[in-house]
């Protein structure tokens, strides 16, 4: 990637700002319409929100209640979008909203079975009400005491990171340089005061350098408001941070292959409880937060909410000892006013034009990705007078893509990248050995992350090229001097090097371990 920024003497067409789902889904059709793109990331592909949510590809049954037909059909369309193009990594779950009160079943059977109709020709399985022996039968954990029954709808699920990182390859072979762990430290402007590159710094060297572009795409999350101030000191805030965590259990909570659904919690949220990984993850909170931070900590209340709420549905009520991972992102809310010149395209999500030409795609979420994606490309292609070139992301398969890759077990999400895992095993056994008794990953994975899938630290292994941190923080930290090892002969890291990631590790890990 550094030789092809070092041969590119011309202006970029376009510098993306930002490796999440947003950043790198505009890299991907930026590239696949033919337009030079390089896009930077401060940190690893998917150390922000995008590795952070609750996994779902969905409408969002929340819309759905507000009376948000439109928004809640495009994002039914965009879940079956993924399916078709990203098999190996989405599938449809059962989702049962478990029924208390007498009413709950045709008021919730009624609303599901709109949500289904609304996906068209996109859905993805028949909503019903359920009888209350049937309810168990989804949900064999569930609370008895007062159950009356339940409905049942379909929607998707995926594996955010990996998707993430399977995106950063498609978007490199269709011609895009991506890099992470360089910083945008700045932004440059031309003589009539438009944004015309950036300065970026490589954080392993602390080399810098300058990229000229005719657009700058800032697909930043919850830091948008802070690039914008990069050419605009006095640009008026449009994010609304807004921490959500997630708690996650062994799959003795959440017994089947079915999610819980909960409409309403006391705090007006939606709650899921769903089976992830051989895991049951638990979330999500909704808590404003003053400025977002890189490595966001879970707060004292919102752990013990989501205690509080997953013991009034689940049979055994789960406790601060049964949590083996806690992790928090950071939601991008854009301001509903407050921003003149915004051009919202969806009331889901903002793509904001500031008089300096900088362009930000903010809000919206994973699911939409790739329309948010399209929406921003069609936007800064007439800024930047770039020839007009048509979308072509709708049928484009993601890497990796793979139909019937559960075949393969726990390395079904490398979907036709599995053949090359297998491979590395067949050359040298040691690779098939695996890391820690209680997760199913093995030495191959961590030899194919460093050589294929741009991981530089640790911690790229474990919370995102596998998702070890995320399922069990202990045990990621058990494996962590193994992974160390690995990577050092892999990357050629000195003992220096391989002492600073392991301590680096554990610091950013000492955030998802629940001390009782
Ligand atoms: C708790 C929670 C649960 C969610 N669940 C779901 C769900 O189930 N389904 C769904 O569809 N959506 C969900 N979402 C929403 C979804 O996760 C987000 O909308 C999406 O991940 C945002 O992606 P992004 O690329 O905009 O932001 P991010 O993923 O945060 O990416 C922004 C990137 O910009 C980088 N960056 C910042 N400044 C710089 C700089 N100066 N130079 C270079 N790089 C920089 C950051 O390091 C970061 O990696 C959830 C969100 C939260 C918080």
């Amino acid at each position: 990637m550094w030789s092809r920024i070092e041969a590119h003497r011309k202006p970029w067409d376009m510098i993306v700002v930002g490796g999440g789902a947003t950043g790198v889904g505009v890299a991907i059709d930026a590239a696949s319409r033919g337009y030079d793109v390089l896009l930077l990331e401060q940190s690893d592909f998917g150390k922000g929100t995008s590795s952070r949510s609750t996994k779902l590809a969905h409408g969002g049954v929340r819309y759905l209640e507000q009376g948000n037909i439109g928004l809640v059909m495009e994002a039914l369309k965009e879940r079956g979008l993924l399916l078709q193009n990203a098999p190996h990594l989405v599938r449809d779950l059962a989702f049962i909203v478990p029924n208390y009160d007498w009413w709950e079943a045709p008021f919730y059977g009624l609303g599901l079975k709109l949500y289904q109709l609304l996906a068209g020709k996109y859905g993805f399985g028949t909503s019903r009400i359920l009888s209350r022996e049937e309810t168990l039968k989804y949900l064999p954990t569930l609370k008895t005491e007062g159950l009356r029954g339940g409905a049942v709808y379909y929607d998707g699920q995926f594996d955010d990171a990996r998707l993430l990182i399977h995106m950063v390859a498609t978007a490199f072979e269709q011609g895009a340089t991506l890099l992470n762990y360089v910083e945008v430290t700045g932004l440059t402007k031309d003589a009539q005061g438009f944004v015309d590159g950036v300065n970026a710094r490589d954080a392993e060297t602390g080399n810098e350098f300058r990229g000229v572009a005719k657009v700058v795409i800032n697909a930043t999350g919850a830091f948008s408001d802070l690039l914008r101030r990069k050419a605009e000191p006095a640009a008026a805030p449009m994010i609304v941070p807004s921490q959500g965590i997630h708690l996650v259990f062994d799959s003795s909570f959440l017994q089947g292959e079915s999610a819980i659904m909960v409409p309403h919690t006391s705090d007006g949220r939606v709650l899921f409880a769903i089976p992830w990984h051989g895991h049951t993850l638990v979330g999500t909170t909704d808590t404003p937060i003053p400025d977002p931070l890189p490595e966001p900590v879970a707060m004292e209340e919102e752990i013990e909410f989501i205690l509080a709420t997953a013991g009034q549905y689940l049979a055994k009520a789960p406790t601060r000892d049964d949590v083996l991972s806690v992790f928090a992102g950071i939601r991008p809310l854009v301001r509903a006013t407050g921003v003149a010149n915004t051009a919202a395209l969806s009331r889901d999500h903002v793509i904001h034009i500031d008089r300096s030409g900088l362009v930000t795609i903010s809000g919206g979420k994973w699911t939409t990705y790739r329309r948010m994606a399209e929406d921003c490309v069609d936007q800064a292609a007439t800024l930047a007078q770039l020839p007009e070139k048509p979308c072509m992301t709708h049928h484009l398969h993601i890497h990796g893509f793979l139909h019937a890759a559960k075949q393969f077990g726990a390395l079904a999400v490398y979907g036709s990248d599995v053949h090359e895992i297998r491979k590395l095993i067949n050359t040298d056994a040691r690779f098939g050995e695996p890391l820690h008794a209680a997760l199913p990953y093995v030495k191959a994975e961590v030899i194919w992350a460093a050589r294929h899938e741009m991981a530089r630290t640790v911690e790229d292994v474990l919370a995102r090229r596998t998702r070890a941190l995320f399922l069990n923080a202990r045990a990621a930290l058990d494996m962590a001097p193994t992974i160390a090892e690995l990577m050092a002969s892999e990357l050629r890291w000195d003992e220096v090097t391989r002492i600073k990631q392991l301590s680096a590790f554990r610091e950013v890990a000492s955030n998802y371990v629940l001390h009782p």
